[in-house]
């Protein structure tokens, strides 16, 4: 996998995005794979992915795209060829739903009251939609409560006891999204909760939605609990599954390339970077985490104690927790050397912005033939038109 850097670290202006489509082929044809073996339907999250100049090659291998609200629905009703389109928002303005049932083959609802809000307004549109409801089922595996929809209070879906027969009137699936990042154990365990106690209702509804949080492109992923886990509600109940996931999709395809602009002590190595974490990679602060990151093809590893050859990466903002971590190097760093870090696909475009005047990183796709194309690049105007 890391191989492939070498091909094009010298060659793009950074900071840039690099997106492997060898390596995104390699995500897709796992999860086509899942789709043929079991009958499940999946989705591309695009909250995590939205480069669309790649959707014609996911629509080869994906059922369709879901969205978090109407741009990103229409994203992929006009980017990703005739494929299902799905949306899920915890609370829809009117105007938006007015537009969502033009593009919309699968609306999901937070609650029954924007369920019965929008209900007439769904059943007059003259595209054929089905209709779910996100439910909560109380249970989740997740660690970092940023992104787990369980906690208590949390706005996520319907818990069970806010649930009535009748709310389910027209309703046609139920969708839950519990995981991050998680093997098919956590599903196994979350789905006999969702059996459990939502069980009497999934008789009289034609799908069910896993939402995402599926790791399964990761290397050891257990495929055989993703199977029985969606084997058992298709017999069971003669459910259609789906599932969105986000991450899986370009887990582990893309890259940040940086360029070492300054290196400076004070009491450590520091390296200032043209990337930030803050603009370029908020989910290194948000989660937080520490990318791999490769120097000439290496790995060099994240540590917790300075030593030789550890540097202090951060970004040129003036913010003071703009630091990616610090880094044990194969060799000095020098200024002009350039840097790559993995997994930067996901939740980063998607994320970025421009605060402290950053430019945006320029996008490119490394083609499966071998070749660099620059997809977009961004200037001082992108920035300017945003402010006033
Ligand atoms: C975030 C999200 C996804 C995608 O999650 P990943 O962790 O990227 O797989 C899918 N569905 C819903 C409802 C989400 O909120």
């Amino acid at each position: 996998m890391y191989e492939v850097t070498k091909n094009f670290i010298h060659k793009v202006k950074t900071p840039a995005y690099v997106v492997d489509e060898g390596l995104l082929i390699k995500n897709l044809e796992i999860l086509k794979s899942v789709r043929e073996k079991t009958g499940a339907k999946i989705l591309l999250a695009q909250k995590a992915f939205s480069m669309y100049s790649v959707y014609p090659l996911i629509s080869q291998y994906l059922d369709g795209t879901t969205a978090s609200g109407l741009y990103e629905a229409r994203l992929g009703f006009e980017e990703m060829g005739n494929r299902e389109v799905h949306v899920y928002s915890p609370a829809y303005r009117e105007s938006d739903m007015a537009k969502l049932v033009k593009i919309c083959d699968h609306i999901v609802f937070n609650t029954p009251k924007q369920w019965r809000k929008y209900k007439d307004k769904v059943l007059q549109s003259e595209r054929k939609i089905s209709c779910g409801i996100r439910i909560n089922p109380g249970y989740a595996e997740v660690e970092t409560d940023l992104y787990n929809p369980c906690i208590p209070g949390s706005r996520l879906g319907t818990p069970l006891e806010s649930l009535k027969s009748e709310d389910l009137d027209g309703i046609e699936g139920l969708h839950f999204h519990t995981m991050c990042e998680q093997d098919a154990d956590v599903l196994w365990r979350t789905i006999q909760v969702v059996d459990e106690k939502f069980g009497p209702y999934l008789h009289n509804m034609k799908w069910i939605n896993f939402g995402g949080g599926h790791h399964i492109t990761r290397e050891g992923y257990q495929m055989d609990y993703l199977e029985k886990s969606i084997q058992l509600f298709q017999e069971k109940y003669g459910l259609t599954v789906y599932l969105e996931p986000g991450e899986a999709i370009a887990l582990n395809a893309g890259f940040l390339l940086s360029e070492v602009l300054e290196i400076m002590e004070n009491g450590k190595k520091i390296a200032i970077l043209d990337s930030s974490a803050a603009c370029h990679m908020p989910d290194v602060l948000e989660m937080p985490y520490y990318p791999v990151i490769l120097q000439d093809n290496k790995i060099c590893p994240h540590v917790e104690e300075g030593e030789e050859l550890v540097y202090r990466l951060g970004g040129p903002t003036c913010l003071a927790g703009d630091v990616i971590g610090d880094y044990r190097f194969n060799h000095k760093l020098e200024e002009g050397q350039r840097l790559a870090f993995c997994d930067m696909a996901i939740y980063s475009m998607v994320k970025n912005n421009t605060f402290n005047g950053m430019p945006l990183p320029a996008i490119y796709l490394h083609t499966k033939e071998g070749e660099l194309k620059m997809i977009r690049e961004f200037h001082y105007k992108d920035f300017k038109e945003r402010l006033s």
